[in-house]
């Protein structure tokens, strides 16, 4: 029976590198009908904040991730200390200063990983260092070796005990963690001998690493999952996305939703390689998943967005929100560009770019925005096709071209030089909007 965990410290937001260590474990809990367990590791009670479990919980589960049971180390304090007194009697471990720590040998320690194969460590990985780097040598000259700290001076339990102790206890079959943690992995080897417990398999997920090369950063992409959230990215978008930071479906598939994907992962197929986060590819996944969506259901997704920004509310018509979505869509790849291209629509006075009013909104234009306006205001069905015959009506008999106007009366509307039919998006943005803004422009 597989069961795994993922093991965030609530000392942060959930990140795009945890949610990736988390959907690797859930998906690898789920391929397996394994158990997913989700441990909060708020042993650091300074660092460890209740907002930031509440985010993390929240977007774990906004990210579709369901937990089968759910663990919080600070309410397991006295396990922990059982353990370590249990150490001590049996003299594997002694107190110094309040600490407890645990006695290290000079050993050799060997772990398999799933992904990596085997990773050894020699004894000189436990020696202690001084200051500048040299090993401390006792006075036979022999290397000394840096014991383990259990308990804190303060009473708290450290990091490395309380996840083996737990890793044990709850019985995890493997360790699916990042990169970042394979040089805890033979301290903690040590604790589980110590404990008489049998190591549980590990694996551990390469890095991920910014597009340029460097560490994820908040530039490169190191944001926090409700950040996206709040970008207008849509779960299912992420998942994918995650999924495919060290595995990939195979035959070049980069479309795989989440429960296609649990039927044919598997951890000996993750990359060693890092993986590179590339916010221009979950944006491509996030297009595709919105255009995959119909308008009824990018209308649901996108309006608690627009009334939080007081775009629309209660009476809004439900039917022209569908008509600009429908009119965008393929348009934009997130909620963010979404606004970006419609915020027009919505606002009721716009302002344009004075580096697009002296390039389209010259004096020869005048006239023929005033009859535009003119004409608007009286048409009497306001919707595309009777907007258009009566543009290029007029349009020709103010001996214009067409295409000398159309870029003109898009600045003057939209307050931006590209966008879908200048005469859908008239009918869309109404009549009132439409006539007040070509009499604007020339105001
Ligand atoms: N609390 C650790 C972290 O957030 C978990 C490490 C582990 O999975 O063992 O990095």
């Amino acid at each position: 029976m597989v069961k795994v965990r993922f093991a965030p410290s609530p000392t942060g937001y959930l990140h795009i590198g945890g949610a990736r260590t988390a959907l690797f474990n859930w998906m690898y809990a789920k391929s397996q009908n394994g158990t997913f367990v989700l441990r909060i590791e708020d042993t650091d009670l300074e660092r460890s904040k209740q907002e930031y479990v509440d985010e993390i919980l929240d977007s774990v589960a906004w990210l579709g991730m369901s937990w089968d049971e759910l663990y919080f180390q600070s309410k397991r304090f006295d396990i922990y200390r059982a353990h370590a007194e249990k150490l001590l009697k049996a003299g594997l471990a002694y107190k110094d200063n309040g600490a407890i720590f645990l006695k290290v040998k000079k050993q050799e320690i060997k772990i398999y990983d799933l992904i990596r194969g085997e990773i050894n460590f020699d004894t000189s990985y436990f020696t202690a260092h001084n200051d500048d780097g040299a090993p401390v040598l006792d006075k036979e000259g022999q290397v000394v070796l840096k014991d383990e700290v259990l308990i804190k001076a303060d009473g708290s339990p450290t990091y490395n005990f309380c996840c083996v102790v737990d890793d044990a206890l709850m019985e995890m079959t493997c360790i699916i963690r990042g990169e970042d943690h394979i040089s805890n992995t033979p301290k903690q080897i040590l604790m589980y001998e110590a404990l008489g417990y049998k190591p549980p398999k590990f694996a551990h997920l390469p890095l991920i690493m910014g597009k340029d090369g460097g560490r994820l950063s908040k530039r490169t992409g190191a944001v926090a999952v409700s950040e996206y959230r709040k970008m207008g990215f849509l779960p299912q978008a992420i998942d994918n996305y995650l999924m495919l930071l060290g595995w990939a479906p195979g035959n070049n598939q980069e479309i795989m939703n989440l429960n296609s994907a649990i039927k044919i992962f598997s951890i000996k197929k993750i990359n060693k390689a890092a993986a590179v986060f590339d916010m221009d590819k979950l944006k491509w996944i996030n297009t595709q998943y919105l255009k995959q969506m119909n308008v009824v259901d990018v209308a649901s997704f996108l309006k608690p967005f627009l009334k939080e920004r007081g775009f629309i509310d209660e009476s809004t018509d439900e039917m022209w929100l569908q008509k600009i979505i429908g009119l965008y869509k393929g348009r934009f790849s997130t909620l963010d560009e979404f606004l970006e291209r419609t915020d027009f629509i919505f606002q009721e006075n716009i302002i344009i770019d004075s580096s697009l009013v002296l390039k389209h909104l010259t004096n020869d234009k005048k006239e023929i925005f005033f009859q535009l306006a003119q004409a608007y205001e009286t048409l009497e069905s306001f919707d595309s096709k009777s907007l258009e015959a009566v543009f290029r009506g007029l349009v020709e008999k103010c001996g214009l071209k067409a295409s000398d106007v159309v870029h003109p009366v898009r600045v003057s509307l939209t307050g931006k030089d590209v966008g879908p039919g200048l005469f859908e998006t008239m009918e869309i943005l109404g009549r009132v909007k439409t006539v007040n803004r070509l009499r604007q422009a020339f105001r």
